[in-house]
């Protein structure tokens, strides 16, 4: 299959007369029809919710757009509660799904109304002991360990994973959150990361909702919602098939009247802590081709680096290139698509087969709207870039403006060394 931008030559060459190269660009169009996609999906569980997974784009402009429908944010750190606070998410509108959480970010959650979502059986005291009280609805994260496999196949390793609590432990803490005064519950598993199949949600689902039943009957709690969390994926390479939500919603409600439906549990509410899905296809990466060298490989260098989307360097992760306007040429050249930090590891891609680039052609990243530039860091110096909307209309708004030096050089302003260097620009 062919992948496809959403951006054109045409428009790319207009966009970079104002803005220079590297910044992602985001898709409205894209973003409103997924998220209403979305909804519909779950539109047979009347308290469906998606709330946002801040960390995969955390921009104010996107989340906004999303709050149109409904969307709530999925935090699990201060700026994260901050931003969301900022756009006027409070309250059940947000999940705070941490972990390893310090003290005073449970205390402002708690101000802002969030549910919090315990990742381990010791944080029910710890919460009690920042907050003063345990809050009347709650939610615990659930690990069942082991391996998650579907038909076979290994789709993750929760038995690996730091998060969550076992079994016995989930039990102990409803019955103990309870006793503590707890009365609206939620359980929250996230098992397997980025699935390209309609059968990650479903089979989750299963799991959860069989011990819904459990936890109900043993402990006497009412479960109020059970979060599929995260981890519906996008694809990334041209040979996988994209993800059917509309699929994906139904296995979901034929597990539900086969297992809550009949145990008195139809009024349980179906969250979601999407990231990847809400906004992955819907954001690229565009940098241009500033050097070709040719020495044991051949080489294009772009003016982006891992600092920008460290996904690649990070995992060897593929994102798929189109060469601006060379989108029907023939892929009959092999570059290693690099960027310029002293680190080998900062290819974009290696051994790719594209068209012919010349220097100074346009290069669309895809697929960077979600963990792309927030994943971004500062190593060699390096400056994140700015964060542009393309929006229904056609025209450009820019949603976060590039960093400059000034920026970078902002934690020594308390020092006389930084005067020197923020003067400097
Ligand atoms: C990262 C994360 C998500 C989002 O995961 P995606 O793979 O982007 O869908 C949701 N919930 C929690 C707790 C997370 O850590």
């Amino acid at each position: 299959m062919k992948k496809e931008t959403f951006v054109t030559k045409e428009q790319l060459d207009e966009i970079v007369k104002t803005y220079p190269t590297p910044f992602h660009l985001y898709d409205e169009k894209g973003i409103r029809k997924n998220m209403q996609a979305l909804k519909d999906a779950f539109s047979w569980n009347p308290g469906f919710k998606e709330y946002f997974a801040v960390k995969a784009t955390p921009n104010p402009f996107l989340i906004n757009i999303l709050r149109e429908y409904g969307c709530g944010c999925d935090c699990s750190s201060m700026t994260e509660l901050m931003l969301s606070d900022a756009v006027g998410a409070r309250g059940e509108d947000i999940m705070f799904s941490s972990n390893d959480t310090p003290a005073e970010e449970f205390v402002y959650a708690d101000r802002l109304g969030a549910i919090i979502n315990l990742d381990d059986f010791t944080h029910i005291e710890y919460l009690e002991q920042a907050i003063g009280h345990i809050p009347e609805t709650i939610s615990c994260r659930y690990n069942p360990g082991g391996l998650f496999k579907i038909s076979n196949d290994i789709m993750d390793n929760p038995g690996d994973a730091k998060y969550g609590m076992t079994t016995e432990q989930l039990f102990e803490a409803f019955r103990v959150l309870k006793s503590k005064g707890a009365k609206e519950f939620g359980i929250h598993a996230f098992l397997a990361s980025n699935t390209v199949t309609n059968e990650y949600y479903p089979m989750l689902a299963k799991i959860l909702f069989e011990v819904a039943v459990k936890l109900q009957k043993e402990t006497g709690v009412h479960i109020k919602f059970i979060n599929l969390s995260g981890g519906i994926g996008i694809p990334y390479t041209p040979d996988q098939e994209p993800n059917d939500i509309r699929a994906i919603g139904d296995g979901v409600r034929r597990v539900y009247e086969e297992v809550l439906v009949p145990a008195g549990m139809g009024d349980t509410a179906i969250y979601t802590e999407l990231g990847r899905f809400m906004m992955g296809p819907y954001g690229c990466l565009v940098t241009k081709a500033i050097h070709q060298k040719h020495t044991y490989k051949e080489y294009i260098g772009v003016d982006a680096c891992a600092v920008n989307l460290m996904r690649p360097a990070m995992y060897g992760a593929y994102h798929h290139i189109t060469v601006a306007g060379k989108e029907d040429a023939v892929c009959d050249h092999t570059y290693d698509i690099v960027g310029s930090l002293c680190e080998n590891n900062d290819k974009f891609a290696i051994d790719r087969m594209l068209p012919k680039i010349e220097t100074g052609d346009l290069l669309i990243i895809h697929d960077t709207g979600a963990h792309g530039f927030s994943m971004g860091y500062n190593y060699n110096g390096k400056l994140k870039s700015a964060e542009l909307l393309l929006k229904e209309d056609g025209s450009v708004q820019m949603i976060r403006r590039a960093e400059t030096p000034a920026d970078y050089f902002a934690t020594f302003d308390c020092f006389e060394i930084g005067k020197k260097l923020l003067k400097m620009e």
